[in-house]
């Protein structure tokens, strides 16, 4: 009587083979793979219904698109880790209904599970989440840190002057800064900014275009967690003007 060698066979399409993974063969084995759970990769992210930027504490502020693709590429890797061979995400559409809006994702997955390479494409639903960022709630409450005052030496500031100097002030605005408001006064135009460092850089950058100089100042203004909170005063002089004395 000769032994008969015991024959593997896969439970699921029957092929008679030795080649079991969790005792299905490889064919049945990576058709029962889901690399691409839908329920279980459910991630959100916020957004700021008024400027439309991604917002999450004090982060760079990115466009929608970029935030759900870092975030379902962040939750891909966290499921697979050393196992994730590549993956490529991408936004397909926005939709919005009039319950929430969300982001419809494709997802490709190549991963090696029990030794096995399997590579997957699917679709999954990123929430999104509005709000208000810190920044346009900072503008609607009229938040300032600082004052840039724009005066000339013996006389009222000329039209061109200020234009200059408006435009000057929204193009040395980088990063979260904003002006928040900008008052006509009898001897000049105040413009009141997001940041010390803005009404610095937008002082000088005046000076450096229309003469002058400037002085700096600043008050307390409160304390918020143990901190004292200033507010600065930007003093733009410029110079006096040959006939419009
Ligand atoms: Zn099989
Ligand atoms: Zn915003």
């Amino acid at each position: 009587m000769t032994p008969g060698k015991w024959l593997k066979f896969c439970p699921r399409c029957g092929k008679i083979t030795d080649d079991l993974i969790d005792s299905l063969c490889r064919e049945c084995f990576m058709r029962a793979i889901r690399l691409i759970e839908p329920e279980a990769m459910k991630v959100s992210v916020g957004m700021c219904r008024i400027c439309g930027a991604y917002f999450r504490g004090g982060e760079t502020r990115i466009s929608i698109e970029d935030a759900v693709v870092h975030k379902v590429t962040r939750e891909i890797r966290r499921r697979y880790r050393d196992r994730l061979g590549s993956c490529v995400v991408e936004v397909k559409r926005i939709v919005k209904d009039s319950v929430r809006r969300r982001a419809i994702v494709t997802v490709g997955v190549k991963a090696e599970i029990r030794g096995v390479t399997v590579e997957q494409t699917g679709e999954i639903e990123v929430d999104i989440k509005t709000g208000t960022c810190d920044r346009c709630s900072r503008i609607a409450g009229g938040y300032y840190a600082a004052i840039v005052q724009i005066r000339a030496q013996n006389r009222f500031p000329a039209d061109d002057e200020l234009a200059t100097a408006v435009e000057i002030a929204q193009s040395s605005l980088s990063g979260d800064d904003f002006v928040s408001r900008q008052r006509l006064l009898k001897e000049g135009l105040d413009i009141y900014v997001s940041s010390m460092e803005c009404g610095r850089r937008i002082s000088r950058a005046i000076v450096k275009r229309l003469g002058g100089k400037f002085t700096e100042s600043r008050r307390l203004y409160g304390r918020k967690d143990g901190r004292n909170i200033y507010r600065a005063s930007f003093a733009v002089r410029l110079p006096e003007r040959g006939g419009t004395k």
